[in-house]
């Protein structure tokens, strides 16, 4: 089963809980528009590559879509479909006003030079141009694509546009209309989820035993700042490795090495672990912040964490679900979890359309806020329904589209 086809099972599952109208189930069912393209770039060494990038919008009902941009290897057409689609629903969670969309090209960004990756970001908004902008499809980062990266965007978008375009695009540099504590904020969305899962729990933060998988944007962030809140953090992986130390790890020494070494792995003080162990680890709370699919039914049964918290997009697969929720442990699904990053990047994109800034505590005090109140509204859900969190945010996602789709006459 491709990874599309896999994503709509908790979404039916929800349709059926909620009995939802057949007409608007058809609708989210589908993505909108997808766009492929293919970008030749003039290599430093002369020649021409060319490479393959997508766009899909998967639903524009509750606004223009939003998402990301993703620069991997393995991007393919169904994987940003995917990612759209999720982007519909974590939207809809959080109650912003944004339908969902996802970008991605097809390219190992280790075997680019800085010039070659600028021109080839230059090349896939060229070719993209018409199906985006600030009232239709707004980017942002994703999987190795930052603030530099927006910045050229939001510089080639205004080019062809012949205007200052900051709000065509998020995650920008502060210097461009960027937004203070977007680079945190879906650590920091990560961190209060896991901390309301806690007290649903009735375990105390501070103590709380952890574990994160990824150390890039979501997973350094959602360290530190579980970090700060009072867990301990007791292992670490990234694609080279994993370490683990009994004592608890300190993530901003470990970002200082990941600075120097490109890995988390070989830092002071730990000792080496494997990804199969690392899942089966004795804790409270376990934070997956890099791929999809890294939760299956193969080690799913060896968990014996009381609570996943989603950083990552898709991480846990649908048969995997099933053997976590006979155990018991609470997942707190991605679409309610890791919403912090598009939640901010709502508040950039006010931001921009006012061209008037708001500090950073506000920034922090309106994205808690609005995530306490989204995790509530999901965890009430789950207990009239009876079903777990995930189909409850897909519930709340739906109950939030299907009213607007029947206001704009589609069903
Ligand atoms: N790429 C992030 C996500 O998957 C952020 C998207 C955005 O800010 O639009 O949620």
């Amino acid at each position: 089963m491709g990874i599309f086809e896999q994503s709509q099972i908790p979404l039916n599952a929800a349709i059926k809980a909620m009995k939802l109208d057949d007409g608007a189930a058809a609708i989210i069912a589908k993505p909108e528009k997808t766009t492929e393209v293919n970008i030749p770039v003039r290599m430093d060494n002369g020649k021409t590559k060319v490479f393959t990038g997508y766009r899909c919008q998967h639903s524009t009902v509750m606004g223009p879509a939003k998402g990301g941009v993703r620069y991997h290897q393995n991007v393919s057409m169904d994987e940003v479909k995917t990612l759209a689609f999720w982007m519909t629903c974590k939207c809809a969670v959080a109650g912003l006003p944004y339908g969902g969309g996802k970008g991605g090209i097809i390219v190992d960004v280790r075997e680019l030079s800085d010039g070659e990756l600028e021109r080839l970001t230059r090349g896939y908004i060229d070719k993209i141009a018409n199906v985006i902008g600030e009232k239709k499809d707004i980017p942002a980062p994703d999987m190795n694509t930052n603030a530099k990266v927006m910045g050229w965007m939001m510089d080639e978008y205004s080019k062809i546009t012949g205007q200052f375009e900051p709000g065509f695009v998020t995650g920008k540099d502060i210097s461009l209309g960027g937004s203070l504590g977007r680079a945190a904020a879906t650590g920091r969305g990560v961190v209060t989820a896991a901390l309301e899962a806690l007290k649903v729990k009735k375990i105390k933060a501070k103590g709380a035993t952890c574990i994160v998988q990824g150390f890039g944007n979501v997973g350094s962030w959602t360290a530190k700042l579980a970090h700060d809140a009072g867990f301990k953090i007791l292992a670490v992986t990234d694609v080279y490795g994993g370490i683990r130390s009994d004592d608890g790890i300190d993530p901003y020494k470990l970002e200082e090495h990941v600075k120097k070494k490109g890995s988390v792995v070989k830092f002071k003080g730990t000792k080496e672990i494997k990804n199969d162990e690392f899942f089966a680890m004795d804790v409270d709370v376990i934070f997956p912040c890099a791929l999809e699919g890294q939760i299956t039914k193969d080690n799913a049964g060896e968990i014996k964490a009381k609570i996943i918290c989603e950083g990552a997009n898709g991480p846990t697969t649908p048969d995997a679900d099933v053997i976590l929720d006979k155990k018991k442990i609470m997942v707190v699904p991605d679409i309610l979890a890791n919403g912090g990053g598009v939640t901010v990047s709502y508040f950039e994109w006010v931001q921009n359309l006012y061209r008037y800034f708001w500090t950073e505590e506000e920034v922090i005090d309106r994205q808690v806020k609005l995530m306490v109140k989204a995790f509530a509204e999901v965890h009430a859900i789950s207990q009239e329904f009876k079903v777990s969190l995930r189909v409850a945010a897909y519930i709340a996602a739906l109950r939030r589209i299907s009213v607007a789709m029947r206001f704009r006459g589609m069903y």
